[in-house]
């Protein structure tokens, strides 16, 4: 078996002690004889699963019983337009900070709710994004009924390293690529949403977690797929889950309670990054980040290189090497290593170590 240094941005990594533990039960799982996607979601093998993932959900957040924990489909590109239809009423406004690519699809689909305002707007010439706004920066909208952002935004690499005040608004928050990749205050917000297949898992669950008081708001008539209530009141459950991801999902969990949980992930994730960017701010001018210092992601790591030809070596040679998907995302060019929870800081040194090497043998 040979396992690469996988820095995809998403589907990412999964740790390898779970995709095991995944092949072990894939045909008999839990004594029942069958595959977890052969067993019915209203049976008590399945059920179990399932509020225990929604448990250990909540327990790694730190999140009381004032918190709902949904899991929905459709990705977080679902949630872009999900939200808002349970929580804008027609002719409403919304403030919506943009930072990155997936802020401006929140937004593109927010739109379509109510009227939407950015209390900042940090796209730069070119559609490019380098920074995340100070506080005293953010002018909110009063009429606003909640406050969106995005915690990191995966193709341009920055990240918020705090949670914005939203001056008493309910405060919301896109967290596909950061989710419990450190400690987090949850309590400041009313509401956050993961794709799981960056820090998660796999693909085909959406993690959803809001508060009851929130959740009270929400719109009541709607398509029953498309209703926050009827999520929370069936327990995710009206319609057939997506059974295999959250089972995955759930093994992810465990395995992140017994690696020190979030705690243990922002120590592991802040040694890697302080190693990868120590390295390129210590090539003398080879490797760059085109990222401002105090807005550098932790779990998107872009960098260029003097060219656009050692760029192509650079990612041809890293194959080579073992280390796999660091072209960067296909409009902003580059090199980009999405470095989540399951790649390890033994990983991140591999990789520094192949840059050191790739600069020497290969002089700009
Ligand atoms: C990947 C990503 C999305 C899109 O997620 P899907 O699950 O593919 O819809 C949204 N927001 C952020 C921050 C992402 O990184």
């Amino acid at each position: 078996m040979k396992r690469v240094i996988n820095f995809s941005a998403g589907p990412a990594a999964i740790p390898l002690e779970v995709l095991e533990q995944a092949r072990d039960e894939m045909v008999d799982w839990n004594g029942t004889g069958c595959s977890v996607m052969e067993v019915s979601h209203r049976g008590k093998e399945y059920d179990a699963l399932h509020h225990e993932t929604m448990d250990l959900f909540r327990e790694l957040a730190g999140m009381g019983s004032e918190w709902k924990v949904l899991f929905t489909t459709g990705g977080a590109s679902t949630q872009f337009l999900m939200f808002p239809m349970n929580m804008l009423g027609a002719g409403r406004s919304a403030d919506y900070i943009n930072t990155g690519n997936w802020s401006k699809a929140a937004i593109k689909e927010a739109k379509r709710f109510g009227n939407i305002t950015m209390p900042a707007n940090m796209e730069l010439e070119g559609g490019i994004f380098r920074s995340i706004p100070k506080q005293a920066d953010l002018k909110f909208n009063p009429a606003a009924a909640y406050v969106h952002y995005t915690s990191n935004n995966t193709i341009f690499g920055t990240q918020w390293h705090y949670v914005p005040d939203a001056k008493g608004k309910p405060l919301v928050s896109d967290m596909s690529s950061d989710i419990f990749s450190r400690p987090l205050d949850f309590s400041g917000h009313s509401m956050i949403y993961a794709g799981a297949q960056k820090n998660l898992g796999p693909s085909g669950v959406t993690v959803v977690a809001i508060k009851e008081s929130f959740l009270a708001k929400a719109e009541s008539d709607l398509p029953t797929m498309m209703s926050y209530k009827v999520f929370a009141d069936k327990d995710s459950m009206f319609n057939t889950p997506p059974c295999f991801s959250i089972y995955i999902l759930n093994l992810v969990m465990k395995w992140l309670k017994k690696n020190g949980g979030l705690e243990g992930m922002g120590k592991v994730n802040n040694a890697k990054q302080t190693t990868l960017y120590g390295a390129i701010d210590g090539s003398k001018g080879y490797y760059t980040c085109p990222v401002d210092r105090d807005a550098r992601s932790w779990m998107n790591v872009v960098f260029r290189l003097p060219s656009v030809d050692l760029e192509e070596k650079f990612i041809k040679d890293a194959k080579v090497a073992g280390i796999v998907q660091v072209k960067g995302y296909r409009t902003v060019g580059g090199i980009r290593f999405s470095t989540y929870n399951a790649s390890g800081l033994k990983d991140i040194q591999t990789a520094v170590g192949f840059m050191d090497d790739f600069q020497k043998k290969n002089p700009a």
